[in-house]
């Protein structure tokens, strides 16, 4: 459930109408619901309580603005971060260092060193030498740096292909018959206190099947890990929950999702650490767009909005779904391919698809924007970066700025021997 809802004939976001926000901030523009995020945090955790001991990192690489992870910090939620600028992000948060868990395939030697002297609260480590590299640094400095290892257990996700994370020939985990020897030779390091294992098997899972599968291995793991000796304390159990992006998706629920969890993890006696993403920010936020030209097409008219690829890459890089629908909706219906401006035939959010009849001028959203959507924008084709505003009941605030094109400009240099 989200707070985006039609009043009087305008789509609202909360109690705040959006062309309101439109003639303020201009468009594309994201705009997030303070409230919806508040909703899905709660709901997620209450789907968990049956599950014992857990831990919440909200994986902030899905939407890392600093008002969400305010929002998210208050709802009492960690942070999953994936490289030092997101850990300095949830810090600047104040999402407290013990509560942060610093995932990432290629952490570096720089961003170990800060995560450390930071003091978080858990390393997921990659593979054996980044486990070596860190308990070095760590016993150089008199500190112990509390980790587990991530495992990757070759089950297919059932997702696309650019988000799938724990099939063996993906680049994320160490292999599963290997994790044991591993934590032998890593765990007795001065150092490291390696107490556990985590896995992330990949995103918008629509299924809770190959989640179970994951989970069920980790525990037969648990179970040799500890009759090795090993003091086992924590299980990261990562996130990759879907969220419906079509009007008829039907997803598991956070309420089903935790009853899988509650019946795979029972009897393990450990914390319970989760990752959220996406089923946090999804459906949070939309983009909110104009439509500058309806031209006539060979099959449909293309509906070209001012909204592009390098506001929204979800279209391009997975071809994803995000439905479409008129600010102002008259009720009729037509057939239209929609594109952004942006000289790429992959600009393209939508063809052939049954939407709001819509003129140059109108306003539309895009919906379920709010997760993997302003994080991954970009500049390309020189355009602004695409601003965000938060709304929280009645009241919203710009909550990141558009940088405009002479922005990035003022950054670029021609070298003297060029400037004769
Ligand atoms: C991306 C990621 C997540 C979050 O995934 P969602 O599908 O957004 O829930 C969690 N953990 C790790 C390690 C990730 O890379």
């Amino acid at each position: 459930m989200d707070h985006f809802h039609t009043q009087n004939g305008v789509l609202h976001c909360e109690d705040v109408a959006l062309p309101t926000i439109a003639d303020a901030v201009g468009t594309p523009v994201y705009v997030y619901s303070a409230n919806t995020f508040r909703r899905h945090a709660q709901v997620f955790r209450e789907g968990l309580k049956d599950c014992g001991r857990v831990h919440l990192a909200y994986a902030i690489k899905a939407n890392p603005n600093l008002a969400v992870l305010r929002v998210l910090a208050d709802e009492g939620y960690g942070a999953d971060v994936v490289s030092a600028g997101e850990m300095a992000r949830a810090l600047a948060a104040g999402i407290p260092a013990m509560d942060i868990v610093f995932s990432g395939v290629g952490k570096t030697r720089d961003e170990l060193t800060a995560a450390l002297a930071a003091g978080i609260g858990q390393f997921n480590l990659e593979l054996e030498e980044e486990g070596e590299v860190l308990a070095d640094i760590a016993a150089a400095q008199g500190l112990v740096a509390p980790a587990v290892l991530r495992v990757n257990p070759d089950v297919d996700a059932g997702t696309h292909a650019k988000i799938s994370t724990g099939r063996a020939e993906n680049k994320f985990g160490i292999a599963i018959d290997q994790a044991l020897a591993m934590f032998d030779r890593l765990a007795g390091r001065p150092g490291l206190n390696l107490r556990g294992v985590a896995i992330h098997i990949g995103s918008q899972l629509a299924d809770l099947a190959p989640l179970e599968a994951a989970y069920s291995r980790i525990g037969r793991l648990v179970a040799d890990l500890r009759a090795a000796g090993h003091m086992i304390d924590r299980v990261d159990l990562g996130g990759g929950l879907g969220v419906p992006y079509r009007p008829d998706d039907v997803m598991p629920s956070p309420a089903d999702y935790g009853a899988m969890v509650a019946r795979v993890t029972k009897g393990w006696d450990v914390e319970l650490m989760f990752e959220p993403g996406r089923v946090i920010a999804g459906n949070a936020g939309v983009l909110l767009t104009k439509v500058i030209w309806v031209k006539p097409g060979v099959t449909s008219p293309y509906v070209i909005v001012d909204a592009a690829m390098n506001d929204l890459a979800r279209v391009a890089m997975y071809d994803a779904y995000h439905d479409f629908v008129a600010v102002e909706p008259t009720g009729a219906r037509m057939m239209a391919n929609i594109a952004g401006p942006v000289c790429e035939t992959g600009d393209t959010f939508a063809m052939g698809r049954d939407i709001d009849v819509v003129a140059s001028g109108d306003l539309g959203v895009f919906r379920t924007a709010g997760a993997y959507g302003a994080t991954m924008a970009s500049t390309y084709n020189s355009r602004a970066l695409v601003p965000e505003v938060m709304v929280d009941g009645g009241r919203y605030a710009i909550v990141a700025d558009r940088i405009l094109p002479e922005t990035i400009l003022a950054a670029e240099r021609v070298p003297e021997w060029l400037d004769t």
